[in-house]
């Protein structure tokens, strides 16, 4: 099915969002083709670079406020349990505007899917750093480079209780099409971090290049809440992605 719109795409030549937009028409198409049907289907966006996914995906579509997907999300599923709900955020519009929707959501475990497109950097406002920009980040907001230690996001949705836990890559747009139809595809609140190059502020091609790798492929135990933890300390020299953790809970909705 042709998910096109006649809206121009305005990201940067090279932008990691593409690598994004590509796995979420496919995932999309390809859970159609497994019984979802497309009327069912909401997706909602921040505010943010990343948000422009949703002129960009010809499916229900609703361009929400700065760190609110996920209470949006929530309040589209109380009126319609039928909806397969998913969000797309920015690191800035998730870890740092909205963060606490974010980590209630997951606490309650909602049945949607959140997305996040985690570029480490405000990029629409032209470069201040987030809650995951690296420590020593030199950006408008930060010319001297920042002093705090980036979160954790893994970590921080492990703790907040959140159901499905993984993490994608934008420069892998297939294994992150997997990625995605698994988070729909689980009863729960899912969470999908994508690491997202912004090639203009913040350009981190190379270096996930270099270290990506499929922790699933190595046999990861996804049940294990305590490897989850322990994987996703993983960073400096290799930075695991798949799926994390994955449980299953009461859902909110059925229990409201
Ligand atoms: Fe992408 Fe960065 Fe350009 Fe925004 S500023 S469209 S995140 S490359």
């Amino acid at each position: 099915m042709n998910l096109n719109t006649n809206a121009e795409i305005t990201w940067c030549p090279g932008c990691g969002n593409f690598g994004i937009l590509i796995a979420i028409k496919n995932a999309i198409n390809e859970l159609i083709g497994e019984g979802i049907k497309k009327e069912n289907m909401v997706i909602a966006s921040g505010i943010g670079c990343h948000a422009k996914i949703v002129d960009y995906v010809n499916v229900n579509s609703f361009y929400s406020i700065h760190g609110r997907v996920p209470p949006t999300l929530t309040g589209m599923k109380l009126a319609n349990k039928k909806l397969v709900a998913i969000g797309f955020a920015g690191d800035g519009d998730m870890y740092d505007e909205g963060i606490s929707h974010l980590i209630h959501a997951a606490k309650r475990n909602t049945d949607i899917t959140m997305i996040i497109h985690d570029n480490r950097v405000f990029a629409l406002t032209t470069g201040q750093f987030t809650a995951t920009s690296p420590k020593g980040f030199k950006g408008k907001s930060t010319p001297k480079g920042s002093i705090e230690n980036p979160i954790n996001p893994i970590k921080l949705m492990l703790a907040a209780g959140a159901t499905f836990v993984a993490r994608g890559y934008a420069g892998k747009p297939d294994h992150l099409k997997e990625l995605i139809k698994k988070a729909v595809r689980h009863k729960g609140f899912s969470f999908v971090e994508v690491l997202q190059p912004c090639v203009t502020f913040n350009n981190t091609y190379q270096e996930y290049n270099r270290k990506v790798y499929d922790l699933n492929a190595e046999g990861h135990d996804t049940s294990s809440f305590e490897l989850a933890m322990k994987k996703a300390n993983e960073w400096k020299e290799k930075i695991p992605i798949g799926v994390f953790y994955e449980t299953q809970k009461q859902v909110f909705e059925e229990n409201y």
